[in-house]
């Protein structure tokens, strides 16, 4: 088993993930989650807005599997609306439709969408359905669909593993979407497996939406891409008002910054609650060299949690078999 395979087999392990939320942030997920509750993520937001930096509001959770879960999501969210409108914060939401319920009840769940798209879309906020695993695609879709004949105020996510998203992009031009290579773990059948294939069709799923869409979100680290998009955008005239750039709360601050600072506007992804675990096992493994926000934790305090006990044993698993070599 593969470093990544590994944090996405962990990032789906209930026992630790129940775990990781009575013990608040730990393992250094604190880098890169904006707090446990609403008041001290408005308060990284502000910060984020002082520098021109516009913020979409992640209140962590998946995959949920009781309907009080559900709906405690769906109300902590109403929550954030109302705190995005009373602090007059520049931010919408960003969320997913198996917190609200999609693996309980397709009808229920687009309920509780229904709920917060209706509060967002009075107050004048965009609501963005992140997209998860395969399974959860065409549902997704579909409660999209549902949701806009009401409601104009919604958008997703196109992920370039998959190779559909050539023939979703299109169907989807007319929405606001973010552009992304993809977080989960996927076979051969459905998405592309490796880094070239995925990075081509990511540069020309962008290129697509920048020229023929609505309005793009460019969610990447990747300077290369980045730099690519710059030029991209440059040489077809692309007003900068069409598009912009998104990346993970707590990642590349520097560059995040840069970007704002040449006049392209930016948005950072905030997640904040105690359901963090999953997000972040995710982070881990996309980029391996996160595990130094980990490392540091696990080495430098006594994590008494069962979560540092297995992150430990892990790290120094990986540790003494490279050292071996
Ligand atoms: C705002 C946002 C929203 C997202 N939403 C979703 C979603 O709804 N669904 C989903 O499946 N996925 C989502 N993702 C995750 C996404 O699919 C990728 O898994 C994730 O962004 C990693 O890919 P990457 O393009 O950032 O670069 P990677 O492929 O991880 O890295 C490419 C290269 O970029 C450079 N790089 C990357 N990170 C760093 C760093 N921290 N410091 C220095 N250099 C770096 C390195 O040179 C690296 O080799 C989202 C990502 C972002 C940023």
């Amino acid at each position: 088993m593969n470093l990544k395979d590994f944090f996405i087999g962990m990032s789906q392990n209930q026992l630790l993930n129940s775990s990781a939320k009575k013990y608040g942030l730990k393992l250094g997920a604190q880098s890169v989650v904006a707090g446990t509750n609403v008041q001290d993520m408005i308060q990284s937001v502000k910060e984020l807005n002082n520098t021109g930096i516009s913020a979409t509001i992640d209140n962590l959770g998946e995959f949920v599997t009781e309907k009080e879960e559900a709906i405690k999501a769906k109300n902590q969210i109403l929550e954030v609306i109302e705190a995005i409108r009373t602090n007059e914060v520049d931010a919408h939401i960003s969320l997913k439709p198996t917190q609200l319920g999609l693996d309980i009840d397709y009808d229920f769940c687009k309920q509780n969408l229904k709920e917060i798209a209706y509060k967002a879309n009075e107050y004048g906020i965009f609501i963005n359905f992140d997209m998860e695993d395969y399974d959860h695609l065409k549902p997704s879709f579909d409660l999209l669909d549902e949701l806009s004949m009401e409601f104009d105020n919604l958008g997703t996510v196109i992920q370039a593993y998959f190779y559909e998203s050539v023939k979703n992009i299109e169907r989807y031009k007319d929405y606001r979407l973010r552009i992304v290579k993809g977080a989960y773990k996927e076979p051969e059948t459905v998405a592309f497996q490796n880094k070239k294939d995925i990075d081509q069709n990511f540069l020309k799923l962008i290129e697509y939406h920048l020229l023929s869409g609505k309005f793009t979100s460019i969610a990447t680290h990747d300077h290369h891409v980045i730099n690519h998009v710059k030029q991209f955008v440059k040489e077809n005239n692309i007003p900068l008002d069409k598009f912009e750039f998104q990346m993970l709360y707590g990642f590349r601050k520097d560059l995040q910054l840069e970007l704002a600072k040449e006049g392209y506007n930016f948005c950072t992804y905030v997640p904040f609650g105690d359901d963090w675990y999953g997000y972040f096992m995710r982070r881990l493994a996309e980029r391996p060299q996160n595990i130094n926000l980990m490392v540091k934790q696990v080495f430098n305090k006594k994590t008494n949690t069962v979560l540092g006990v297995a992150a430990g044993a892990f790290v120094l698993g990986r540790l003494s078999k490279k050292r071996k070599k």
